[in-house]
């Protein structure tokens, strides 16, 4: 196995240009290690790491930039994050353990393409963009897109994910992230529910509703039956019951060492009702009728 240090992007997309299909990136290492141990060595690992203008979260004209090579850690930690983008830090935080989240980068998380990865849910309900460097030019491609099935991306074996572009959303919106996962934040969630809801001008309704679901599916997903049903309305227990049970059925799970697909169904029903009611309570400051 070759080993590469490029210390630009144009030299990290050379380098993947010229090795294709036989290059690998490695950022925090934590699932390409994995690989490496038990799976299969690449012909060449391209470490960005060294590539110093990867990392780092800034404000920029009502969006935040996330950095790829910025760490779960940093994300969780950041009081900009906390008070912006508060359904991000919620997965954050519940991400595997302190030394995995000090080392493990949003960028691997996303490129890594899991549907149970946690940044991924938040990222689509926030309508994030991922910034996209290829030998030929930079590309901005939403997160609705870049997702094609499990370990796949639209990043594909030649791209770079430089940065991540994430809409600010309205003041007054609230974001939950529920896991639920055997060892809690130490497992691979089993399913993990993204919760955003911003409230009418009068906190009477709810304005706008999304909701992402994962792990239930090859690649993380909206519900958009389910947020068609609450847009515009005040959530009662009744229509909340109405659209867990509607996001159940958006889903689709498999059966795997994890989980049935029966109790991964039971379980976004139980997240989303619980997101929900979260949500609507923090935004409106009133309780659920
Ligand atoms: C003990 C343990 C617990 C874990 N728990 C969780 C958990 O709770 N939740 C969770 O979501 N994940 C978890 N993971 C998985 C892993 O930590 C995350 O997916 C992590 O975010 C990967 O980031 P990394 O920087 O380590 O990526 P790497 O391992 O370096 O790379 C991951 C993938 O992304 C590609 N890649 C990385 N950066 C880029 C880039 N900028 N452009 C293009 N391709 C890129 C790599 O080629 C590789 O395919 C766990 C892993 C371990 C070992």
């Amino acid at each position: 196995m070759e080993y590469f240090e490029p210390k630009s992007i144009g030299d990290a997309l050379s380098l993947l240009s010229k090795h294709g299909a036989e290059a690998k990136v490695i950022a925090g290492g934590t699932d390409v290690m994995v690989d490496i141990k038990f799976k299969e060595e690449p012909g060449a690992l391209v470490n960005i790491k060294k590539i110093p203008s990867l990392a780092g979260i800034t404000e920029r004209g009502g969006s935040l930039r996330i950095g790829a090579l910025t760490t779960i850690r940093d994300i969780e930690t950041s009081a900009l994050v906390r008070e912006k983008l508060p359904v991000l830090w919620d997965a954050c935080r519940q991400f595997a353990s302190l030394q995995v989240r000090n080392t493990a980068t949003i960028g691997g998380n996303i490129c890594r393409a899991s549907p149970s990865g946690e940044s991924l849910t938040p990222l689509l309900v926030l309508e994030a963009n991922a910034i996209l460097a290829f030998s030929d030019g930079e590309r901005s491609e939403p997160f609705k897109t870049f997702f094609q099935g499990p370990g796949k991306s639209a990043a594909g074996a030649k791209g770079l994910l430089t940065e991540v572009d994430i809409p600010i959303p309205p003041a007054g919106s609230k974001g939950v992230y529920l896991k639920h996962a055997v060892r809690g934040a130490m497992d691979i969630a089993m399913v993990g529910v993204a919760v955003m809801l911003t409230p009418d001008a009068g906190k009477n309704n709810a304005q706008d509703v999304r909701i992402g679901l994962g792990a239930v599916g090859p690649t993380p997903l909206r519900a958009p039956k389910t947020e068609a049903l609450l847009k515009g309305k005040a959530l009662t227990a009744a229509l909340i019951k109405e659209a867990g049970a509607l996001a159940a059925t958006e889903a689709s799970p498999i059966t795997d060492q994890r989980s049935s697909a029966e109790n991964r169904r039971w379980i976004v029903e139980a997240l989303t009702r619980r997101g929900l009611e979260q949500t609507w309570k923090a935004a409106t400051g009133k309780e659920v009728a």
